[in-house]
């Protein structure tokens, strides 16, 4: 099973690709993720990304699609993968489309995670995250149990992003409007596409998620 969870930034595609491998045993490919850890690592990747990503705007399409590839060309992909960030403009999916193809590579779904500008800018103003095993959290949604200290591993670092900032969040807004929704109608037209009310509760948007993939 491979899906594609499509939305724009703040939607709740990384709360439910973690839920999802963790219910379905599939790989989450998050390409912020790996951005943010070449970042943090200063590969010349990393060094070129940094102030594109803080500005908010999409890195390039060839940088991004070569990354995709290798990571979903890895073993563990095998045991079926969702698509976190990825793809964002139409070459981009052009370019996943050949590249399944000649693997031989299925695409099974393509879920649109629906929720309005307004409360995305409050799901990202108070997301934070484990440093150590990337768990996500809100300050109003989701507190750890205790203050501080992941639910998930205990880790104590708890972050949040340089592009969560109110002045970037209005350029990423943009960038999903103006670049990545033309994926909708992309997906439509090969009968891939199901949408899902990512306003709702986070257990009722699995449940809805859990529907479409297994229906
Ligand atoms: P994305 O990966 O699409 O950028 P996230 O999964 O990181 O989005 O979610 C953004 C923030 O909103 C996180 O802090 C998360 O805890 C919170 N969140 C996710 N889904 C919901 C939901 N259904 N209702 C309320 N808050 C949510
Ligand atoms: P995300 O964690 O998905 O919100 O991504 C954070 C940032 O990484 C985005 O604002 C972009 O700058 C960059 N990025 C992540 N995925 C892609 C992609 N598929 N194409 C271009 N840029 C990306």
């Amino acid at each position: 099973m491979n899906l594609i969870l499509l939305g724009p930034p703040g939607a709740g595609k990384g709360t439910q690709a973690k839920r999802l491998e963790e219910a379905l045993g599939l790989l989450q490919i998050s390409t912020g993720d790996m951005l943010r850890a070449e970042v943090k690592a200063a590969t010349p990747v990393g060094l070129e990304a940094r102030a594109i990503m803080e500005r908010g705007d999409l890195v390039p399409d060839g940088m991004i699609t070569a990354m995709l590839a290798s990571r979903v060309s890895q073993p563990d992909a095998a045991k079926g993968f969702i698509l976190d960030g990825f793809p964002r403009t139409v070459p981009q999916a052009e370019a996943l489309d050949a590249m399944l193809a000649e693997k031989g590579i299925p695409l099974d779904h393509v879920i649109e995670l629906n929720v309005d500008d307004a409360a995305l800018v409050d799901r990202i103003a108070g997301r934070f995250t484990c440093a150590s095993c990337g768990a996500g959290y809100h300050d109003s949604f989701k507190q750890p149990r205790v203050a501080g200290v992941c639910d998930s591993c205990g880790g104590t670092e708890l972050t949040r992003r340089a592009d969560d900032k109110a002045e970037t969040v209005a350029a990423r807004l943009a960038a999903y409007h103006r670049q990545t929704s033309p994926l909708l109608p992309f997906y439509g037209a090969q009968g891939k596409l199901s949408a899902v009310d990512g306003m709702a509760d986070m257990d009722v948007v699995f449940a809805a998620l859990s529907k479409v993939i297994k229906p």
